[in-house]
């Protein structure tokens, strides 16, 4: 089968990436709230990775556009200032290890001034692998995970298919830490319904103070249709949060984790309210920030629904 060029979904921070497909879809193709639900993983072959690399370095270097290449390639790369690439799809660190070495090599080898290299991984993926083999990745620039956490409940990681536990969340994210790789997680506001919020909030907070991250971003449940979580909605088994609860929730994260050293934004495009902020530093600003809207509650101060984006 010939492999499919996913589409661009990636974290906002890698804006300025190449995107280097590795994967289409994701090996976890379980979660009951996204839009890689039931996705079939394709995994790229690696002589079709390394022609891209090669076509790309060419065009770096000196311009050239080779006929055979997909247009996509020279869209991205006309803006692209050489220094960050994004390996795609839902989780490209599934990548079989030697290969995924073999292609970091090749870009270390072709595109010398790349600085450092970005991929999602689920906690699956970097459990998988030994705190040595970590430390290769982390050798060949590969230096950024972005990790979905989603929720600190284990009964909401079991609803919505996560496919592992918190603890095995935890574990995931100390070991990357442990090896040098910046890691970056996020978690979902609303995801635990009306009925769980609270727990669902407090017991995020608390995950999030154990795995004590780099970056976090929370962001906010959006139903996709086709989703079994849009679903339970439909049938009215699943009952969303407000708005303003959403950023109840998102207070309560902020009020409750407690980090050493943390950028912590909601600055994701489905969100009603982007706080940013150091943690612990600029903790009282951000619920400062949060405490007025929600003080004023007019819901003209939040994102309209239409320009939520996933
Ligand atoms: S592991 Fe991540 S990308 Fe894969 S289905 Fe779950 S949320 Fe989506």
């Amino acid at each position: 089968m010939n492999f499919r060029r996913p589409d661009i979904i990636r974290p906002p921070s890698e804006w300025k990436s190449y995107f280097l497909p590795l994967t289409c879809g994701c090996s976890n193709n379980t979660c009951a709230f996204c839009a890689y639900y039931g996705s079939k993983l394709q995994i790229r072959d690696i002589d079709d990775v390394k022609r891209e690399i090669d076509a790309l370095s060419l065009f770096m270097r000196d311009g050239i556009h080779l006929p055979a290449v997909p247009n996509v390639v020279y869209a991205i790369a006309q803006n692209w200032d050489g220094k960050r690439v994004f390996f795609q799809d839902g989780d490209a660190l599934v990548y079989p290890f030697s290969k995924l070495k073999e292609v970091l090599k090749y870009v270390n080898e072709k595109l010398p001034s790349v600085e450092r290299v970005a991929t999602y991984g689920t906690p699956q993926d970097i459990l998988r692998k030994s705190g040595e083999q970590l430390k290769e990745l982390k050798g060949l620039k590969l230096s950024i995970f972005y990790m979905g956490v989603e929720s600190g409940v284990d009964k909401v990681l079991q609803k919505i298919g996560k496919g592992v536990k918190r603890q095995e969340m935890v574990e995931a994210g100390k070991k990357a830490r442990e090896a040098g790789i910046t890691l970056s997680v996020t978690v979902i506001l609303g995801l635990g319904g009306v009925e769980g919020s609270e727990q669902h909030a407090l017991e995020t907070a608390k995950i999030l103070t154990e795995i004590d991250p780099d970056y976090a971003g929370a962001l906010t449940l959006t139903l996709v249709p086709g989703t079994p979580l849009y679903e339970q909605w439909q049938q009215g088994t699943f009952h969303p949060i407000s708005p303003f609860r959403s950023l109840e929730e998102l207070k309560i994260i902020i009020e409750n984790s407690s980090f050493t050293d943390c950028f912590f934004s909601s600055m994701h495009a489905s969100n009603y309210i982007s706080v940013r902020g150091k943690l612990p530093q600029d903790k009282e600003r951000m619920l400062r920030e949060l405490e007025a809207v929600l003080g004023i509650r007019d819901p003209s101060l939040l994102k309209p629904e239409f320009l939520r984006g996933l």
